[in-house]
């Protein structure tokens, strides 16, 4: 396949609104026929990349707006610009010197008149500030006879201003020197998680040394804004360690008493979330041993808690690969029934939840 051929296939199927040379429609018509219509019509090639075939198209993809932007047709300083029916009293044709006076201005082929390849692409409907689009932008402009006039004008329209900016961005998006909306808003939500993850480091830490020193989180009064000088008695652990430490963090300060109630994470109900997620990784640590491990066995005992509910605590003893005996608590489960059978359930129950096999 010629070059020539190449171009066409492929530049055929971004502007299509030429029946005369575009065949894309035309499922009947073969390459061959296609090829020798081209043949035929009088315009170059190079007319495919003509801004007329697009100003009419209502939806644009990034491929059709990037080749305005950067491949648009330009006619050669020997093209013969034609005279129109409206200017032929004065005999006025189109100026190329135009092209170099004004950068944002380029001349159709087909519709015979000149546009703003930024305002064609670009400009809102309506125009902003109630001006209206019209000339240049969605019909083409002919009176020659006031064309540096118009141009000048246009050029200071506010949405002439604004569609040459929004050219602007397009390309630097395209050439990847500025995120995308959509890589902004991933940053933007990439920039809340490492925050929130900041903030929340503290409080896990806290919490995390409450469990380790087994120490009751909670306190006669824990609810409220925390003031971090505040020599408040009875908070309970949890709120007195975390003031503790942010006499000296002045991030967590910052936190502690800045403003907002729902980001701060010290709530009871996050504390137990934050407990539920120290279990769980906990559970399958342990769970990962045992599950390497040659032989293990399990230990359980019943107790009934101060609220009077039957409490089977699950121990779980295991040999590791360096040959030392390990015992690890795993967890309380609440059971309902004291029978042997039921306990024998409750137990290979619970060892399914905790992805191991004592088969
Ligand atoms: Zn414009």
């Amino acid at each position: 396949m010629s070059n020539t051929q190449k171009q066409k296939n492929t530049l055929f199927s971004y502007f299509s609104t030429n029946k005369k040379i575009c065949l894309e429609n035309d499922e009947a018509a073969s390459e061959e026929e296609e090829h020798e219509l081209l043949q035929s019509t009088s315009k170059p090639i190079t007319n495919i990349n003509d801004i007329g075939n697009i100003v009419d198209k209502s939806f644009l993809k990034d491929a059709d707006t990037k080749l305005v932007l950067t491949n648009l047709w330009v006619p050669d300083t020997k093209y013969n610009f034609p005279i129109l029916e409206c200017n032929k009293k004065r005999g006025l044709k189109f100026q190329h010197k135009w092209l170099h006076e004004f950068k944002w201005l380029c001349y159709s082929e087909i519709k015979s008149g000149a546009f703003c390849k930024h305002c064609v692409l670009f400009a809102k409907s309506g125009g902003v500030g109630s001006q209206s689009l019209g000339n240049l932008v969605t019909e083409p402009f002919t009176n020659w006879k006031k064309a540096k006039e118009v141009f000048r004008y246009h050029m200071n329209c506010k949405y002439h201003l604004s569609a040459v900016l929004d050219s602007e961005h397009f390309l630097k998006v395209l050439n990847k020197e500025e995120p995308s909306i959509i890589e902004r808003i991933d940053r933007n939500r990439m920039t809340q998680v490492e925050e929130n993850r900041k903030r929340l480091r503290p409080i896990i830490e806290c919490i995390l040394l409450c469990g380790r020193e087994e120490l009751a989180l909670r306190g006669h009064k824990d609810f409220g804004s925390i003031s971090v000088d505040e020599d408040a008695l009875r908070q309970g652990n949890f709120r007195a360690i975390l003031k503790y430490r942010a006499k000296g963090d002045d991030f967590l300060r910052s936190i502690l008493e800045g403003p907002g109630k729902r980001n701060k994470y010290t709530s009871p109900t996050i504390q137990n979330d934050i407990i539920e997620s120290c279990n769980t990784i906990l559970l399958k640590k342990i769970a990962k041993k045992v599950n390497e491990s040659k032989c293990f066995s399990v230990l359980a005992d019943e107790t009934t808690d101060i609220s009077t509910k039957e409490q089977l605590a699950i121990c779980v003893r295991y040999v590791s690969d360096d040959n030392m005996l390990h015992e690890d608590f795993l967890q309380f489960f609440e059971i309902e029934s004291l029978t042997g059978e039921a306990l024998a359930n409750s137990i290979l129950n619970i060892n399914h939840d905790l992805y191991y096999s004592i088969k």
